[in-house]
């Protein structure tokens, strides 16, 4: 029996070819690739990949090998950034994706399983995965099958000298594999200039209406809309208050509706009293806490919205992060399992 979804997250596709163009283009003379990993940033991977691959997108970047699978179906070129585990040697042989080897240890277990194309990691500076500038220059890569050349920047976002030192130190590298191609620029690398771009750039934030850099806004569009449906209207007397502990008091007779969404669906607490729903532009404030599986919102200004009506979040990422200090990423990364995508 088909149950009817008790949320949506409505994925504009538009929005999201859109933005990977407009990112397309700032990385100029770079191929634009696209990081799908966390389920495409919480948005559905595969309808994520599929669109990109639409709109002319060839490199693909997943966090493991479960992800990879997930995409296999589409043919696309998949490139898995956490490497190679003893665990995901079988998978890797039997070219689902390529790895990103980060490691010696991984570059040794690679060759040893037989070798062929592969991405490597390399650290400057971030101190996360890769395998050294040195080892590099000392030819730990010597004769591996290398498709791409990655590093990744620590603080793209900023504007700091540890940019430059990452990217020279990226750069001191060209001629020192067998590489076809250098990618270094997340989202917010890409608007670090093209400088920063090489080969192939690889943006997820962006791609999914987050703002890297505040200098990126204006070109990207929201793309992740989470929708939700009034369970039940109340009117709440004045002195009245909603939620858990009491945090909001009516100061007037006040017209309720109390919708399916929680932060257990990743509606962050951190927007309690700061949120709202929005219907035919007009504003619904989320009153009070946010509990697990419910939010209340004021419906005042709508008082024609009854139970069963669908309302859209207000889930601009941008200001969302900054009311309620959640980063986009987690904002985005942290829809839950109960949402239809699409
Ligand atoms: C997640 C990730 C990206 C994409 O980063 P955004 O900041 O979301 O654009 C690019 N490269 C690597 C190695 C990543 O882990």
């Amino acid at each position: 029996m088909d149950i009817a979804a008790p949320l949506r997250l409505r994925v504009d596709r538009d929005a999201l070819r859109s933005n990977w163009q407009a990112l397309d283009r700032w990385s100029g003379a770079a191929a634009c690739g696209a990081a799908v990993k966390a389920n495409g940033y919480g948005l559905g991977a595969s309808l994520v990949a599929e669109t990109l691959a639409g709109a002319g997108c060839r490199d693909f970047f997943v966090a493991n090998w479960a992800e990879a699978l997930a995409l296999a179906p589409l043919g696309l070129t998949v490139s898995v950034l956490h490497g190679l585990r003893a665990e995901d040697v079988a998978t890797a042989r039997a070219g689902v994706a390529r790895p990103v080897l980060n490691s010696p240890e991984q570059v040794a277990r690679w060759r040893e399983s037989g070798g062929g194309p592969c991405d490597v990691m390399v650290d400057t500076g971030i101190n996360r995965l890769g395998v050294s500038v040195e080892a590099v220059r000392d030819g730990l890569l010597d004769g591996l099958e290398i498709e791409t050349l990655l590093s990744h920047l620590a603080c793209a976002d900023e504007d700091v000298p540890m940019n430059a030192r990452q990217r020279s130190a990226f750069a001191s590298l060209k001629g020192h594999s067998s590489a076809r191609r250098m990618s270094l620029a997340n989202s917010a690398g890409i608007g670090l200039g093209a400088d920063y771009h090489f080969d192939l750039t690889r943006p997820g934030l962006a791609l999914y209406g987050g703002i890297p850099r505040p200098d990126m806004a204006g070109h990207l569009r929201q793309v992740g809309f989470p929708e939700a449906q009034i369970l039940q209207r109340r009117r709440v007397p004045a002195g009245e208050t909603v939620g858990y502990n009491a945090t909001w008091t009516a100061p007037a007779d006040t017209e309720v509706a109390i919708l399916n969404l929680g932060y257990a669906d990743g509606y962050r607490r951190a927007l309690s009293g700061l949120g709202a729903a929005m219907a035919d532009g007009k504003t619904l404030p989320v009153l009070g806490r946010v509990s697990m599986d419910l939010l209340a919102i004021d419906v005042t200004a709508r008082p024609d919205l009854a139970e069963g009506d669908w309302l859209a979040m207000d889930y601009d990422l941008a200001a969302a992060s900054v009311a309620s200090g959640v980063s986009q990423y987690e904002l985005l990364t942290g829809l839950g399992q109960r949402f239809a995508r699409g």
